[in-house]
C-alpha cells in the first residue's frame, strides 16, 4: 500500500487524466467540457441514462462494473443508470434487480440500479402487494424503474397497474418501443391512453417505435426500425411532449442516435425545443461497444444551458439525485 499522499496524488493525477481525455473524445469541444465538474458530484460532462451490466446478449460479451467506469472515466461520464431486463423480450440472459443492485453496491456515488418487474409476473395482495414490491427496489437503492421491454401492448391493462404502482412508488419508468415490446400502432396512440391513465408517473421513451415517432407518416413497419431522411412534421413525440408533461426522452441506443442524425436540422432544433424533456444515453452493455453518440452531441454544438440540461441536469433532477 502507497503513503496515503501518493495515493492522492495518483489519484488527482488519474483524475486530471480522466478529464482530459473526456475532453478529447467529445472533440476537445471546450464548450462541451465547459462546467462540467458541478460541485457535490463526480467529474464529468454526462450522466449517462442508460446502460447494462453483465451478459446482456448471447453474442456479446459481458461488461463488468469495473470496465463500465473506466469507459465512463474516458468518455468523461460521471454517472450512470444501470438497468436490469428481465422479460424474456429483452435479453438473451436475465438481468435481475438484485444482480443490478449487487453489482452496483460498491459505486453507488457513480452507478445509479433501477429495479424492473415484468408485467406478467405473479404477485400477490393487487395494488398494494406490487407498491410493495417496488418501495422494496426502491429502499435498496433503485432511482427508477427500467428498461420496461416486454412482450405486451404498451397499453396492456397489467403495464397501467404496473404503471400506476411506479408512479405511487415515485419511480419514472423508462421503457423500450418496438413491433415485439411495448407495442404500439403509428402515431402512439396506445401510449397516449397510458399518458392519460397514469399522469402522475414519468415516462421515459427509448427504441426503434418511440425514435421513429419522432416523425409524421409513420408506417408500422418502421415501429421496428431506424428511418433514414428528413423527418416529416407531425411526429408523435412533439405531439405527446407538448400534451403531456410527464414524457421524457431517452437518446441512448442505435434508435436515439438515428432519430437525431437522420435529419440533423431538425435534430438540432428538437434537441433545443425539448431541452427540458430530453436525457443523455448510450445504450453501452459490451467492451468495445462503438457509441455515436458523443461525436453527434460535439457536432450539433448546442447552446450551453441546452448541453447541460440534457447532458445531466434533466436526469439528475427526475431522479432525485443530490450532491454529496
Ligand atoms: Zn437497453
Amino acid at each position: 500500500m502507497a503513503p496515503a499522499s501518493k495515493r492522492s496524488e495518483r489519484a488527482s493525477r488519474r483524475r486530471f487524466l480522466c478529464q482530459a481525455g473526456a475532453a478529447v473524445a467529445v472533440g476537445m469541444g471546450s464548450v462541451l467540457h465547459a462546467k462540467a465538474q458541478e460541485k457535490g458530484f463526480p467529474p464529468g460532462t454526462f450522466l449517462d441514462v442508460h446502460t447494462h451490466l453483465g451478459q446482456t446478449w448471447n453474442s456479446r460479451p459481458p461488461l463488468s462494473a469495473t470496465e463500465l467506469l473506466r469507459w465512463m472515466d474516458a468518455h468523461g461520464v460521471a454517472q450512470a443508470v444501470v438497468l436490469p431486463l428481465v422479460s424474456p423480450e429483452a435479453s438473451s440472459y436475465p438481468l435481475t434487480t438484485d444482480f443490478v443492485l449487487r453489482v452496483t453496491r460498491e459505486h453507488r456515488e457513480r452507478l445509479i440500479p433501477f429495479c424492473s418487474i415484468d408485467p406478467r409476473t405473479s404477485y400477490q395482495g393487487g395494488h398494494r402487494g406490487l407498491v410493495g414490491m417496488l418501495k422494496r427496489y426502491r429502499d435498496q437503492g433503485c432511482r427508477g424503474f427500467g428498461e420496461h421491454k416486454p412482450g405486451v401492448a404498451i397499453d396492456d391493462p397489467r403495464n397501467i397497474r404496473l404503471f400506476r404502482a411506479c408512479a405511487e412508488a415515485g419511480l419514472p419508468v423508462l421503457f423500450h418501443l418496438d413491433n415485439q415490446r411495448n407495442w404500439d400502432r403509428p402515431g402512439l396512440p396506445g401510449l397516449e391512453k397510458v399518458l392519460r391513465a397514469v399522469p402522475d408517473c414519468i415516462f421515459i421513451g427509448h427504441g426503434p417505435g418511440w425514435w421513429a415517432s419522432i416523425s409524421g407518416q409513420v408506417t408500422q413497419k418502421e415501429l421496428q426500425s431506424y428511418p433514414r431522411g428528413p423527418v416529416a412534421p407531425g411526429g408523435a413525440i412533439d405531439r405527446l411532449m407538448e400534451k403531456y408533461p410527464n414524457l421524457y426522452g431517452d437518446l441512448s441506443a442505435g434508435s436515439g442516435h438515428n432519430a437525431i442524425a437522420r435529419d440533423p436540422e431538425f435534430g438540432r432544433k428538437f434537441l433545443i425545443r425539448r431541452a427540458d424533456r430530453l436525457l443523455f444515453g448510450t445504450d453501452f452493455l459490451y467492451p468495445g461497444q462503438p457509441v455515436p453518440q458523443f461525436d453527434l452531441m460535439a457536432r450539433l454544438k448546442l447552446p450551453e444551458d441546452v448541453q447541460r440540461r440534457i447532458f445531466r441536469d434533466n436526469a439528475r433532477q427526475l431522479l432525485g439525485l443530490k450532491k454529496s
